[in-house]
């Protein structure tokens, strides 16, 4: 055996791994993706330019960086969005500088993004990135408008718009390598470090 250890041959932290995290609004990805956050190492949030108005509890350039339309537009036009979609009446996007210092960090990176930004990314693909793509939902469409209620960020009909893009979102389930049920959120937790950890120490690359 040469002297060369063999975590080098595992696709290992900083080998270019993406975590994309879809799942419908309601479902729990920030708390889950936080709590992951907190007990992984090397794993950082690619936060996303948003036009919606900042929630309470919410922090500028943490959670999201909040910007004007005039200003996503002129974002797009210099082309610092790797993809984006309008959800909604608002615009999400993922900063594409961001996720390259996160490269350069030789850090993973973690991304939330709705299913049309899933997409994309499937198409265009990220440089040398590889992309896991992982999905969280409760166990049922009923859970997640219990969910949305209980929040009480939005209106009854904006509630009703997620859940109809929640139910349309479904149909791409067999796209995602994996499915993470938060109806617990320890549980839920758990299920995402492990997919982390196993993507970590694997050898070849699933996009093969
Ligand atoms: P919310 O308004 O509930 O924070 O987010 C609405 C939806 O937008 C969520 O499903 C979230 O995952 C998604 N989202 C957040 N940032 C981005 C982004 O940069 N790109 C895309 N495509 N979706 C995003």
């Amino acid at each position: 055996m040469s002297s060369e250890p063999l975590t080098t041959r595992r696709m290992g932290v900083g080998r270019g791994l993406a975590f994309v995290v879809t799942g419908p609004s309601g479902a729990g990805k920030s708390s889950v993706i936080n709590r992951v956050m907190e007990q992984l190492p090397n794993l950082a949030f690619s936060v996303s330019y948003t036009t919606r108005p900042r929630r309470k509890g919410e922090t500028d350039g943490v959670d999201y960086i909040y910007i004007s339309h005039e200003k996503f537009t002129s974002l797009i036009d210099s082309s610092e969005f790797i993809e984006y979609t309008t959800y909604l009446e608002d615009r999400y996007g993922t900063s594409r500088s961001q996720v390259e210092r996160v490269m350069m960090s030789k850090k993973d990176v973690i991304l939330d993004i709705e299913i049309n930004g899933a997409r994309s990314l499937r198409q265009a693909g990220l440089g040398k990135c590889t992309i896991v793509y992982i999905f969280i939902a409760p166990s049922t469409l009923d859970r997640l408008g219990e969910r949305l209620r209980a929040r009480g960020t939005e209106s009854d009909t904006a509630i009703a718009a997620r859940l109809r893009i929640a139910e349309q979102a479904l149909a791409d389930l067999d796209k995602f390598d994996y499915l993470v049920i938060n109806d617990d959120l320890d549980t839920a937790v758990d299920e995402l470090r492990a997919i982390i950890a196993a993507e970590r120490t694997r050898i070849r690359s699933a996009n093969h």
